[in-house]
């Protein structure tokens, strides 16, 4: 049983568990600014997505986004968000299965 572990995360627009790699992270920061984080670094409330833009949008939709940071996105940062990658490289990747959580 040498099974690596993973850190998995749940994509807040469809709900499905993927590895860290797979999603990206966007974090408000201690300022209250929102920001796309590619290297998962940045300080602050993270909420993560898959790198799908299905998935941004399903997330702005049910509001999940707003929830799971604890502020309203006002529309110009999801455009800002939109044009600076959110979901720029969707895979084909179904993903595995996660029953986290
Ligand atoms: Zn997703």
């Amino acid at each position: 049983m040498a099974e690596k572990k993973v850190p998995l995360r749940t994509c807040i627009g469809c709900g499905q568990c993927r590895t860290k790699k797979e999603l990206v992270r966007i974090v408000r920061r201690p300022d209250g600014s929102v920001v796309l984080d590619r290297t998962g670094r940045e300080a602050g409330r993270g909420a993560y997505l898959c790198d799908d833009p299905a998935c941004f949008e399903k997330a702005v939709r049910k509001k999940s986004l707003s929830r799971a940071l604890g502020v309203p996105i006002p529309e110009e940062l999801l455009n800002e968000l939109r044009s600076s990658g959110a979901g720029n490289e969707a895979k084909a990747d179904p993903g595995g299965g996660c029953h986290a959580g």
